[in-house]
């Protein structure tokens, strides 16, 4: 049998996850992230890590077919960042730097690609090799699977689905500068936003003007329990991540869309919703596509980042 890594590299910590080739996760743990220094200690403090751990369970480096991870930035297909910004990396080749850090293959891919890979092979897409996710998280992320591979494109950009344009009229911005953007209305301050635009449109009472502060868990509590200003955030929360589903499966088709992120504990309110103004927008050629929420939660990411190497290196 042989084994590997998958790390989840974030701007606070890195996720660092033991696979054998199957993809049963038979470890994990986690080391802060230094960003001191434009992050020169972030390659070698996981080379390290990885090293002991090899060390500490006597496990022999020939059984290791290689390291998988997932950076917050685009990433080439040669394995190059040009800049990830909560890291303080400018240009880097991380695959090249850590494969000669450990002596062993290195695969690197954007995270939120390399999530939606997690997902599509031991999560809520499991069995799916066409796959959209959309990560509903402080911002909207998103990952595009097709014929089993993340989409990556040009310049590692493919599947950033949070910033296609749902609202030429928005007036606020967005935190990429554009204005209308999917995550001013789909994430979890975007949900507030909204209900905050809703409530002070309205001089109808509601339970949400009496919370301080406002969480988008809060928004759909009070919609579960028939607040009617609620719902009524809901309805255009929905209404935006229909169109925009809708928009991305015309050009996917994919078999199955995946709903991950904090939003998403939702649960089924969510997928019923979202459901509902998909049919009004799509295609009926992908009318038939299955909603289901994320499962694999913050291992999404070590899981795509290992199916990463493993196909590197075992193509199908
Ligand atoms: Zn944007």
């Amino acid at each position: 049998m042989e084994y590997g890594f998958g790390v989840d590299l974030g701007g606070t910590t890195v996720k660092i996850a033991y696979f054998d080739c199957e993809g049963t996760m038979l470890d994990k743990w986690e080391i802060p992230t230094n960003t001191d220094d434009g992050g020169s200690r972030i390659l070698p403090d996981i080379a390290e890590s990885v090293r002991n751990y090899l060390a500490c369970k006597h496990i022999d480096k020939e059984q290791i077919l290689g390291v998988g991870i997932g950076v917050p930035g685009p990433v080439d297909n040669e394995g190059n960042v040009n800049k990830c910004v909560n890291l303080g990396w400018g240009f880097k080749n991380i695959q090249q730097e850590l494969s000669e850090l450990l002596g062993l293959p290195v695969k690197a891919g954007n995270d939120a690609n390399v999530a939606a890979l997690g997902e599509s092979w031991k999560g809520g897409g499991a069995g799916c090799r066409n796959m959209i996710m959309a990560t509903l998280g402080t911002g909207v992320g998103g990952g595009i699977i097709i014929d089993g591979k993340p989409l990556h494109g040009v310049h590692g950009a493919g599947g950033e689905i949070g910033h296609i344009t749902v609202n030429p009229y928005e007036e606020e911005r967005c935190a990429c500068g554009k204005q209308g953007c999917v995550e001013q209305y789909c994430s979890a301050t975007g949900v507030v936003r909204m209900a905050k635009r809703v409530l002070t449109l309205s001089h109808q009472d509601s339970t949400l003007r009496h919370i301080v502060p406002l969480t988008c868990k809060d928004v759909f509590d009070a919609a579960k329990n028939g607040d009617a200003l609620a719902k009524e955030t809901l309805e255009r929360v929905y209404d935006y991540m229909g169109q925009f589903l809708a928009g991305v499966c015309c050009v996917v088709d994919p078999e199955v869309v995946v709903l991950g992120g904090g939003v998403s504990r939702a649960g089924q309110p969510l997928l019923d919703g979202v459901r509902q103004y998909f049919e009004k927008y799509t295609f009926y050629g992908s009318s038939s596509v299955r909603f289901v929420l994320a499962e694999l939660g913050n291992d999404a990411g070590a899981y795509g980042a290992f199916k990463l190497v493993l196909d590197a290196t075992h193509p199908a």
